[in-house]
């Protein structure tokens, strides 16, 4: 007997081609490790059992009938909950969409379906993915595996612990300022932004339409790559105007030596606010690991990285109010009855559907693209955005990559931090990378000195480059030996594959 967690995706999907064990029988493996270890961990909004189970079936008819496998055969997965799948509702664990069923799937989703991936559920979130703790989801909280009375990031929580908790080996989740980055180091997991553009974000509620990105957690580089050569297959979606086709392998060059290569580094970067002593340390690990696969450090600087955070919240947030405009009632979400007029029907839906971090943010977009106001703040942020990409662009013509931290700290405690300002900073490393559209990757570095939680790097590339990218995680997870890890109290608990 083997516990269903001890295996990563790619073992998984190899076991199920060559007949080791059925897609439903580790189907079921991930139901019972979700059943077992989810009263503690509270990753899911919804768990599919029955979908699970047709998906699995039908891998393991192709199987019997000789047809060729994806490369996510049998592979359970879990998708955040602002995703749509037909079968389930799509929530953004909001009161506002709490009964909203999808009416289709994303294609995000269908190109992990395509590939043989077997879903199990919707995993939670901060409501409409505003947030950094998963704090702000209208149903409950997701308790971080590694000590669960601490938070597991967000917005994409949920995704990041049911990875980190061992009860689906990939999940995807949404990067809008950092809501995949964040979480997967605040769980100890590998979490990827691709770049702007490589993933297709059809049928993905929107929040803010110039910064969202999907992509993939997983407990090993390996397996986020699996899920990338999944999420690209089948290459542009002309079903959103931003796709791109990003026809690479990720997997093939994943093990190529990092042996000269450059890798940036921003000294002025380690006196951020807020910063902990023991991330800095990650730091220097990441460099030393960097160091003794011959790969070659160099100062570099990004000027204008200091108002990122400022930029973001105003690009962010303009963004929101536009794309959050259609839940007013009519057509998507909670509908308040026996209202005299349209506008009241309006105010009250939007009053009740939606909680505070999600009202803040849109009156905050209303405020800003208000004429007056306008030119002063969006228009400067756009400025800034300017300013910021030519930073990266100069950046990457002295290095191949850039190392810096994913989150200032490791996990908080729940209701630590309850200023909005405060919890914002939580992004001063992320966001930047929304704003130019780079992929970024946080890599797992094991446990912090001081807290004894997971700490981690983030490494940054040039636009559409992420495969390299995942070549340097490879390189650091290798060093780290950070290797498909499980929270221990979690680890082996349900789950039992023959
Ligand atoms: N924490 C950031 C915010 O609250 C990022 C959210 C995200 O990436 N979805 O806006």
């Amino acid at each position: 007997m083997t516990s269903f967690d001890t295996l990563t995706a790619a073992q998984i999907a190899a076991g199920v081609a060559d007949g080791t064990f059925s897609a439903t029988e580790v189907a079921r493996a991930a139901l019972d490790a979700i059943q077992a270890r989810e009263s503690s961990v509270q990753a899911f909004l919804q768990v599919t059992p029955e979908l699970a189970l047709e998906h699995a079936r039908k891998v393991d008819a192709a199987r019997a009938a000789g047809e060729k496998l994806g490369c996510l055969a049998g592979v359970p997965v879990a998708v955040k909950d602002n995703m749509n799948l037909a079968g389930t509702r799509t929530t953004c664990a909001s009161l506002m969409l709490e009964n909203y069923e999808s009416p289709y799937t994303a294609t995000c989703v269908q190109r992990l379906v395509d590939a043989g991936a077997v879903p199990v559920g919707k995993t939670n979130m901060d409501e409409f993915a505003f947030g950094s703790s998963t704090e702000s989801s209208a149903f409950h909280r997701t308790n971080n595996p590694w000590d669960t009375e601490r938070v597991p990031g967000g917005s994409s929580g949920g995704s990041a612990a049911a990875v980190a908790a061992g009860e689906v080996p990939i999940t995807l989740g949404s990067d809008t300022g950092g809501s995949i980055r964040q979480p997967a180091s605040l769980c100890g997991v590998v979490g990827l932004k691709p770049t702007y553009g490589a993933v297709s974000r059809y049928g993905v509620v929107a929040f803010g339409s110039s910064l969202d990105q999907v992509g993939p957690f997983a407990r090993t580089v390996e397996d986020a790559a699996l899920a990338m050569n999944a999420l690209v297959a089948g290459g542009r979606d002309p079903l959103d105007s931003t796709s791109q086709d990003c026809p690479v392998d990720f997997v093939e060059h994943l093990n190529d030596p990092v042996e000269g290569m450059r890798v940036g580094y921003i000294p002025g970067l380690m006196e951020a606010e807020g910063l902990t002593p023991e991330v800095r340390e990650a730091m220097a690990r990441a460099k030393a690991a960097f160091e003794a696969q011959g790969a070659e450090l160099v100062e570099i600087e990004l000027p204008h990285m200091d108002a990122a955070i400022a930029a973001y919240y105003v690009i962010g947030p303009a963004e929101a109010f536009s794309n959050l405009a259609r839940f007013d009632g009519v057509r998507y979400g909670y509908q308040e009855k026996d209202c005299s007029t349209l506008a009241e029907q309006s105010a009250l839906s939007r009053a009740h559907g939606f909680g505070s971090e999600a009202k803040r943010r849109q009156m905050l977009g209303a405020y800003l693209l208000s004429s007056g106001v306008y030119d002063q703040y969006y228009f400067a942020a756009q400025q800034v955005r300017t300013l910021i990409t030519r930073d990266y662009t100069r950046a990457f013509e002295r290095c191949d990559v850039i190392l810096m931290p994913a989150s200032p700290r490791t996990a908080f405690r729940f209701g630590e931090i309850s200023d909005p300002t405060q919890m914002y900073l939580s992004d001063v490393f992320t966001v930047s990378l929304n704003i130019v559209g780079n992929g970024g990757v946080s890599v797992p570095l094991g446990l912090g000195s001081e807290s004894g939680l997971p700490v981690s790097a983030q490494l940054v590339g040039p636009a559409f480059s992420d495969r390299r990218l995942l070549t340097f995680a490879r390189a650091l997870e290798r060093e780290a030996g950070t290797v498909n890890v499980v929270a221990p109290d979690f680890a082996g608990k349900g789950g039992e594959l023959a």
